[in-house]
């Protein structure tokens, strides 16, 4: 083996992750504003205040500082006594007051953790910090993109919708581990109900990564602050999902180590992510912390938070919870899986519970629905006001009244396509199932048209009477105990 190749082998990839979520309120962290912005027409959501206008005066919004504090205890954050805002200057078209109300030296959030899985193995993320800031607007760049466009036009609706900036310690060695990551912090935060995943632009993840010489790295698998800062690093721009992360990420190991075994200097610079090219493409020089001149914002007054934290719950977490149910339900650890995959999932998976076996109730929830949801691309929260109908389905099976075959292939298909209730679709499709009386009839009816037939059972034919079985089945509609139909046929002959 060449020297260079060793060398190769042996570079350790290092990962730090920042990742910008949008919290979930009902108005934007700074003015009474609405942050419901699906449909609205541009600059519609917009007030002195978030335009940045001459004398209007930032008010922070609680339900932002608390979703900020929900997020630091799940995240086993410190979160300090007090802390503070602090302006970011910069000019920008989609910033109107030519600076960015953030946290700089006193997050909320400060020094927490996130465990993730990997391929079995377990491995705990450092989280350096998470602050509270505002949105800037949004560019459209009209007929093109940012170099071909003819002109550009602002929108400022999603200036000052609150986010987090959720600032990881290098701690990532593969893009795979920054993919399951974001899964993790995704899950936490819906969990919390301080986050939409569904939300357009509602998660960006900017990377750092370099590659760091394999005998720099000491046992334990840290590395030193100097070996860090020696590395050469980029930061790649622009990512917007879990497994965009994981392609940008490992499109740049491969691009760095191609560099390195061309004996070429990998540069410290900015890249992009181009999403529908699957590349990264340099873009401007970094700027310096010190470009941006963070000064104090004088306009909010220090945020105590201390007492205030106290008083703020969270709820028991994905993890927990996943536990709790193979233990209380006796489910295994896929279902318990599927069943606490969300937060409103495994809610409605407790209250079925409650009512009807766990086990039935795990199979209708985290097969039948989850199943048929999946399928049409659906959600449970896209059922939210239907979810009465769901359990009346479970018990119609749970009573007897319908088989569960034909609930499951008939009935659930057909409430989720034509919003029809259980009840309906059992009546319209003739599928309750055939009370004693009806089958008794069918079995007369049987005998009386088929006397051959019962003439061989009669002879001792056994093969006959399932002949018989066959025809009574055919005259309920299918809805007959066969077992039910056989006895009688029996009792009858
Ligand atoms: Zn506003």
């Amino acid at each position: 083996m060449t020297a260079q190749a060793t060398q190769q082998r042996d570079l350790t990839v290092v990962i730090g992750l920042e990742v910008h979520v949008q919290l979930e309120t009902d108005t934007k962290v700074f003015c009474g504003c609405s942050t419901d912005l699906a449909d609205a027409d541009p600059n519609t959501h917009t007030c002195p205040t978030c335009l940045g206008l001459p004398g209007a005066l930032p008010v922070l919004n609680e339900a932002a500082v608390e979703s900020a504090v929900k997020l630091g205890k799940a995240i086993d954050a410190e979160i300090p006594q007090q802390t503070r805002f602090h302006r970011k200057n910069y000019y920008y078209p989609d910033l109107p007051k030519d600076f960015q109300i953030t946290q700089y030296d006193a997050p909320i959030c400060q020094d927490g953790r996130l465990e993730i899985g990997v391929e079995g193995e377990r491995r705990e993320i450092g989280i350096e910090r998470a602050h509270l800031e505002e949105d800037p607007g949004s560019l459209q760049h009209a007929g093109g993109n940012i170099e071909t466009a003819e002109h550009t036009l602002v929108n400022y609706n999603r200036a000052g919708v609150p986010l987090m900036e959720i600032v990881t310690e290098p701690d990532f060695r593969s893009p795979k581990e920054t993919r399951a990551f974001l899964a993790k912090l995704e899950e936490v935060l819906e969990y919390l109900g301080v986050f939409d995943s569904t939300r357009d632009g509602s998660l960006r993840i900017d990377a750092n990564i370099s590659l760091v010489p394999g005998e720099e790295v000491e046992e334990s698998g840290a590395i030193g602050a100097a070996t860090l800062a020696a590395a050469n690093r980029t930061e790649v721009k622009n990512i917007s999902s879990h497994k965009g992360a994981e392609k940008a990420l490992a499109y740049e190991v491969t691009r760095q180590r191609n560099a390195r075994r061309r004996g070429r200097e990998i540069e410290q610079e900015t890249r992009h992510w181009d999403e529908s090219r699957g590349i990264t493409v340099s873009m401007r020089s970094k700027e310096d912390e010190k470009d941006y001149r963070y000064f104090p914002e004088a306009d909010l007054p220090v945020l105590k938070v201390a007492d205030w934290t106290e008083s703020i719950d969270i709820p028991e977490l994905p993890e927990a919870r996943r536990e709790r149910f193979r233990e209380e339900y006796g489910l295994d650890a896929e279902a318990a899986s599927k069943l606490t995959s969300t937060k409103q999932v495994a809610d409605f998976y407790e209250d079925v519970a409650s009512d009807f076996d766990p086990g039935l109730a795990a199979t209708w929830v985290a097969d039948d629905l989850l199943g048929e949801l999946n399928y049409r691309d659906m959600r449970i929260a896209d059922i939210e006001g239907r979810l009465d109908d769901v359990r009346r389905l479970i018990e119609l099976v749970d009573e007897g009244l319908i088989t569960a075959k034909n609930a499951r292939e008939v009935v659930l298909r057909e409430m989720l396509d034509s919003r029809t209730d259980p009840d309906a679709v059992v009546e319209s499709e003739g599928l309750g199932k055939t009370d004693d009386e009806a089958v008794a009839a069918a079995v007369e009816e049987a005998i009386e048209e088929n006397p051959e037939a019962v003439a061989d059972v009669e002879a001792g034919d056994d093969g006959a009477i399932n002949f018989l079985v066959g025809q009574v089945m055919g005259k309920t509609g299918g809805s007959a105990d066969p077992g039910r139909v056989n006895q009688l046929l029996r009792e009858r002959l």
